[in-house]
Parts: structure tokens; sequence; C-alpha cells
């Protein structure tokens, strides 16, 4: 399919980036099992060598369909590209790795994915780079954080564990301001539920493990660039905008325009990272975005349903899905996710850590897992998993105080779900 953009979200999902297979007529996209492609003749080869054109070398860097997928993600984010990589962590790599050098931080939500905040509080400091944790509702204080050395902003859209939502507007205001780029973990929301770029972000991360699958089979990532940043425009991004002393001086932003960070994340990024997703892994999230828009709007009305439930529940001390009337998150529905808060979020249980641990050991229908974005219904208490690496001040900043779980709601009939819910508070709080 080519020009996207008078196509609605549903015909987006199924055919962006595939056409019929050239080579067979494929109708749906062939898994290109193979390491490297045949070069036509050796002036194809040193053409595609100096990235003069655009083809396929060695499936590290590229491969026909991880192609398709990208191309379908970027569409869907509505960016000009798009990179895949083996996992939502490396994703998170990929996308700071153009930005940052020994000495430069990125100004972080404290609201985030457990072992995002343990990547950017621990390991990102062995490449000399430091992350400043803001709490993402005090405006003030992210502007502050911001100094010289900052080369991004990053947050999650619907953030974890709690399905707090972004002001997004507001946070890419101060990026603005600042010359760096927004980058929004766009992996609880989804496209479907919120596009990040059309509210002010610069790259849009996903773990596409979670929605994008959608049922728990393949881990990869994805970066999108929005192609809307100057990278010249200040000498803060030498790699985008200075001369590459491993392609012969060439200068990326000068050569390849809105395309320079994506040409940069496969030309540098995945050539000398390695963070390469697999064919196979591209070929189930490509089933995956299929169904994505049906999936997201079951998850939204389960999840809408059962938070209502637990919140009149009186063994439940609070809820804090954004659908619900009483989040104070409510009023951003409307503006950054309109079609719904997600399928995630978290409740406290009277009786605390004691009887988070019980109500997820009676469970019979919910499954125990460090995951979410499965079709599956999925809990966790993210105190004694997830977030165990983190003090308690932390657990807490972040969503994933001692009493609280959190749950992925699935695609199943929500009346199970609430029975089993039932039941298992029962046994938890007896
Ligand atoms: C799972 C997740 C990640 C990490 O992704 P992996 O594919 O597990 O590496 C990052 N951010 C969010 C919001 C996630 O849910």
């Amino acid at each position: 399919m080519t020009d996207a953009p008078a196509h609605g979200f549903d015909t987006l999902q199924i055919h962006a980036g595939a056409r019929p297979d050239p080579a067979t007529g494929a109708r749906q996209t062939p898994i290109y099992q193979t390491t490297a492609y045949v070069f036509r003749d050796a002036d194809h080869a040193a053409a595609l060598f100096n990235l003069q054109e655009v083809g396929f070398i060695y499936s590290r860097l590229t491969n026909p369909t991880v192609a398709v997928l990208q191309e379908r993600i970027a569409t869907l984010e509505g960016g000009v590209g798009a990179v895949c990589c083996s996992s939502g962590h490396a994703a998170q790599i990929m996308a700071l790795f153009p930005l940052m050098m020994p000495g430069n931080n990125v100004v972080v939500s404290t609201r985030l994915y457990g072992g995002t905040v343990t990547q950017f509080t621990h390991t990102i400091k062995r490449f000399g780079w430091n992350a400043k944790f803001v709490d993402f509702d005090d405006l003030d204080a992210v502007k502050a954080a911001c100094d010289d050395q900052t080369r991004a902003v990053f947050c999650e859209a619907i953030a974890n564990p709690g399905g707090y939502i972004t002001d997004l507007d507001a946070i890419s205001a101060i990026a603005d301001e600042a010359g760096v780029p927004l980058i929004v973990d766009n992996t609880s929301a989804t496209p479907y539920l919120c596009r990040p770029i059309e509210h002010g972000a610069t790259l849009v991360v996903h773990s596409t493990t979670k929605y994008l699958t959608g049922n728990g089979t393949v881990t990869g990532g994805c970066v999108v660039d929005s192609g809307k940043f100057d990278w010249s425009a200040s000498d803060k991004f030498p790699s985008l905008s200075a001369p590459e002393p491993a392609y012969h001086g060439l200068k990326f932003h000068e050569t390849f325009g809105a395309l320079a960070f994506t040409f940069h994340g496969i030309a540098i990024g995945l050539r000398d990272l390695g963070m390469t997703m697999n064919p196979q892994a591209a070929h189930y999230t490509l089933m995956g975005t299929e169904t994505l828009s049906l999936r997201m709007d079951r998850h939204v009305e389960n999840a809408m349903k059962i938070a209502e439930w637990l919140e009149n529940d009186p063994r439940v001390d609070y809820v804090t899905y954004a659908g619900l009337k009483s989040s104070p998150y409510n009023k951003r529905v409307e503006k950054i996710c309109p079609r719904g808060a997600g399928g995630l979020f978290t409740f406290a249980v009277k009786g605390g850590y004691e009887a988070c641990v019980k109500l997820v050991n009676s469970l019979e229908i919910f499954s125990h897992v460090a995951n979410l974005g499965d079709t599956r219904s999925l809990i966790i208490h993210s105190a004694s998993t997830t977030h165990r690496q983190l003090t308690e001040e932390q657990q807490v900043a972040a969503g994933a105080a001692p009493e609280v779980v959190r749950v992925s709601i699935g695609t199943e009939n929500a009346d199970d779900l609430i029975a089993d819910l039932d039941q298992a508070l029962a046994k938890a709080t007896a």
C-alpha cells in the first residue's frame, strides 16, 4: 500500500508497510529467514556500503520482514521512520545513543516501568550518562532539571504501573525550550490510544513485546522518529550534525534530512550495538498489529468495568485507573488518549503486603507474571518483583507501594475476571 494518510487506523494496522511479495505474490509478509543478500555487482555493493543507495546488506542492519514492521509502526505513530530492535530496553538505549556523550544527562519521570528505572539509575552510568528523576506533574521541577548537559527528556504516555497519564503537551514545551528532544515510551498506550508525536514528542519508543504483539510470544522494541527535530540547530548533537568518521565524514542530518535519526539508528546503532530484531519476532508482531485496535477497545472496556467494580469494593483501598472519574488524571484522558486510558492500573488491597501476596496466589484466571499487554489478564505485586530493586521511597514515587498490585486487564469476559478477583479478594482479606 502506498500513500497512507488518507486511510483510517484499522486499515493501516493491516496494510501499512506491506505489499504482496514481489517474487511469489505471497499475500502475507514472508519471513525472510536470511542473514545476507546477494549484491547485483561490485558497484552496487559499494553504493550500499557508502549509504548512497538503500538496500539490504546483512540482517544485523536490515531485513525485509523487519522493514515491513518498521514502516507499519512508523505509519501508525505518524513518524517518518522507525528502527526495530531486540527488546524495549534495547529501544531505549538505541534512542539515547545518538544523543548522549559521557557527562550528558536525560531528565526522566519517576513514573516508569521498573526495569527502566533500574536501567537509568545504574546501567547507563557505565556509559558516563546520567538520569535525573523528576515528578513530571511538577512542571517547574522538570524545567529546573534541564541544564546545559541535558540531551533528552523521557517519560511514558500512560505510565507504569499505575496507568498515570503524562501531560505530553506541557512536557514537550519544556523540552522545546531546552532545545532537546522529548522521548515518549508509548508501550502502555499504543498508537491506537495515544499518538505522542501529535503532542510534540520527537521520538517514540516501544516495547513491541507488549500490546503491539499482544499475546506474550516474542520480545522486541522500536524507536520511531517524528522527523521534526532540527539536529543542527545547536552543537549538542554532533553524532547527527557533525562529520561521521566511520562514513568518510558524512553528516547524517545534512545528508538524510528528516530521516537522519532513522539512518543513524541502522547505520551506526544496529551496526555497532547489534541489538537487532530477528525476522521471526517481526512476523509475530506484524500478526499482532493487524488486530491492535480491536484488542485495545476491549482492553479499555474491560479495564473500565473492573476498575469501577474494584473501586466500590470495601476490601480495596483505592484504584489508580485514569478512566475513573475519581482519578486526578481523568481530565487528561480526553486530551492525551481520547479512546481510553488503557488496560493497566494498580489497586491497593486492605491488609497491605501480606494480603497482596495472598491475592496473587489465589487468582485462577489472572496469571502472576512479569509482563503486560497480553490478551490474558495478568497481575503482579510490583514491590516484591519488578520494583524489588528500588528503595521503598522509589517504590512509592513510582506508584508501586508495598500495598499495591498491578493488573494488565486482558480481553476475556469481564464478568469472569470480576468473579476471579472476588474469590481471591475473599481469601486475601479473610
Ligand atoms: C516492558 C516494558 C519495557 C521494556 O521492554 P522489554 O521488551 O521487556 O525490554 C519498557 N517500557 C515499558 C513501558 C514496558 O512495559
